[in-house]
């Protein structure tokens, strides 16, 4: 072999922020305080204050690889976090604020946590489990509504002598540089473990021009959260390529996100179904009220995004939405839902919606492939479900402590848990979490399916489909419906709805109408709840027959 004669140079965070300083030291990242006060920094002021929090965690006695945890909204202050803690070569932990307190206290035990960084909004929060977590040395309040109170350390208090340059160490690029928690909807919380390099190749992907495509020309609003997989990389993405950020703190209600988006010109937003079906209803009413011209996407993932609403927003206000696919324990970004140019030259536009509201085909650097229950791989023939495997160099390969060890297949693949088919062109389509599917008397019944069909009545905000106990099917489904606000619908209308597009067996057995689904600490609807919730029915009226 003939080794090639590059230099070696390490894929650090370091030099994603030390770009953003360099080359774009005027461009903004724009913060809402939760009273809805606009905060306006530079990437200059950022790496400043990056810098000085590097120092003052130095003098809290932060050592290399140390967890510094977050508990936190999206603003300047969580991203500040976001480098200074890596750059120095520490780790940062994002705590998930919408979780219960219990099981926020045992994710900073078991990531024994050293410092915490909490929003001041949220100091009652960690209040609840604080005194839990023993590794904890230093609590830092982020004055987000209001200055620290008496007897706390105030972040600004603690970077204010600092100096706004730090002697940055060099990094081994496989070092940890950032911690996320699956949310755990399979047995407790597992820690996922991202390096710089992996963060680093990460962020470059999603400045691909067929991937995410961030650029210097945009303006980026994360509305994913920064505890959700790193607020979908957004933040390192923003970094590298020198875009100007809006972060939303926790006004996350459409109508403060559309005033958002109107009135600081985003180019790109991101965030979960449930969000832009709100957006999509609230642009319905009034769909004059917001100068939306300089969105050029919606990235929209964390669940199946409805072809209903992809279609809704391309046709009635002219808005695009980019559908992707990802989980923590892929940093998240996996799949993309680009369509290919061959797909676009046909002109078929049923075909090319089919392809925008499929979970796309990978990014550089990821590969997928499918598997029955015996790890046999299956055909890309657009039919076969199996479920979804990935590697690549931002795909985890082990969770913190080695728990989960049955998520990897014997070669190292990782199994998603998604169930999918994959067409010849390497589009994936998920039919279901496998903890989802609906297994009616040998017949597997897509959830995900019948609720693109229902979330297509025009009529319906919201819909869920789940698995309810049945004494001769095992299971049948059952519908969880969400009616739009000033509209009516029946039982009998959804089902007619329902009766041209799917076979008899997929028909659902029950609907039971809802003010809103319940919602995961990421904000997908909560299926496990509706089941135990409504999960016995059918049973009942059975028995009642
Ligand atoms: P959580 O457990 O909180 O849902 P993740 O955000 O890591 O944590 O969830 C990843 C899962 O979300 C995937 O395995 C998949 O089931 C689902 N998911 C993500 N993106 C999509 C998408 N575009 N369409 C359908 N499901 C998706």
């Amino acid at each position: 072999m003939m080794n090639g004669r590059m230099m070696d140079f390490p894929l650090t965070l370091t030099h994603l922020m030390e770009r953003a300083r360099r080359f774009f030291p005027e461009t903004e990242v724009v913060s809402r305080a939760p009273d809805g006060s606009l905060h306006r920094h530079t990437w200059a002021q950022v790496y400043g204050r990056t810098a000085k929090l590097a120092h003052a965690l130095t003098r809290l006695g932060v050592e290399p690889g140390e967890r510094v945890a977050t508990l936190a909204w999206n603003h300047h202050r969580h991203l500040e976090a976001y480098f200074a803690a890596p750059m120095m070569g520490a780790v940062v932990h994002t705590l998930n604020l919408r979780l219960h307190p219990n099981e926020i206290g045992y994710i900073a035990r078991h990531a024994e946590d050293a410092i915490v960084l909490v929003d001041r909004s949220l100091l009652p929060l960690f209040e609840q489990f604080a005194a839990s977590v023993p590794t904890i040395r230093h609590v830092v309040v982020m004055p987000d509504s209001g200055p620290a109170p008496e007897g706390r350390t105030d972040y600004e208090a603690l970077l204010a002598p600092e100096r706004d340059d730090f002697e940055w160490p060099k990094l081994d690029e496989n070092a940890a540089a950032q911690i996320c928690y699956t949310s755990g909807t399979t047995g407790n919380p597992k820690g996922v473990v991202y390096s710089h390099r992996s963060s680093v190749l990460h962020a470059l992907a999603a400045c691909l021009a067929d991937s995410i495509g961030v650029s210097m020309h945009d303006t980026v609003l994360p509305v994913v959260p920064m505890f959700h997989a790193n607020a979908w990389g957004l933040p390192h993405a923003c970094a590298a390529a020198g875009a100007r950020v809006v972060f939303p703190g926790p006004k996350l209600d459409p109508e403060s996100l559309l005033d958002l988006m109107a009135s600081e010109r985003v180019t790109c937003a991101a965030g979960v179904p449930t969000i832009w079906l709100g957006i999509l209803a609230l642009l319905d009413q009034n769909p004059k009220k917001w100068d939306l011209s300089r969105l050029r996407q919606m990235v929209i993932g964390g669940s199946a995004a409805p072809a209903s609403m992809i279609d809704g927003f391309q046709e009635r206000h002219g808005l695009t939405v980019t559908h992707a696919w990802g989980m923590t324990e892929t940093n998240p970004l996996g799949t993309i839902a680009r369509v290919k140019p061959s797909i676009e030259r046909a002109g078929d536009k049923g075909k090319t919606l089919q392809v925008r509201a499929s979970q796309g085909f990978p990014v550089p650097f990821v590969e997928t492939r499918h598997c029955d229950d015996t790890g046999k791989i299956l055909p890309w023939d657009g039919k076969t479900m199996g479920e979804l495997e990935v590697r690549g160099p931002w795909v985890a390969a082990s969770y913190m402590g080695d728990e989960g060890q049955d998520r990897w297949a014997k070669d190292g693949w990782f199994k998603t848990g998604d169930v999918v088919t994959i067409d010849p062109e390497g589009y994936v389509r998920i039919t279901d979490r496998s903890k989802d599917v609906i297994k009616s008397g040998g017949e597997w019944i897509s959830s995900v399916a019948l609720e693109n069909l229902l979330m297509a009545h025009p009529a319906v905000l919201e819909a869920a489909v789940f698995a309810g106990r049945h004494p001769r099917w095992d299971e049948r489904p059952i519908a969880a419906i969400v009616v739009k606000k000033g509209m009516a619908v029946t039982e009998a209308e959804l089902a007619a709805h329902l009766e041209s597009r799917v076979s008899k067996i997929w028909m659902p057995d029950a609907y039971v109408f809802l003010e809103q689904i319940p919602r995961t600490s990421t904000g997908k609807f909560l299926k496990t709840r509706l089941r135990e919730t409504y999960g016995g029915m059918l049973e009942k009226a059975a028995e009642g027959r």
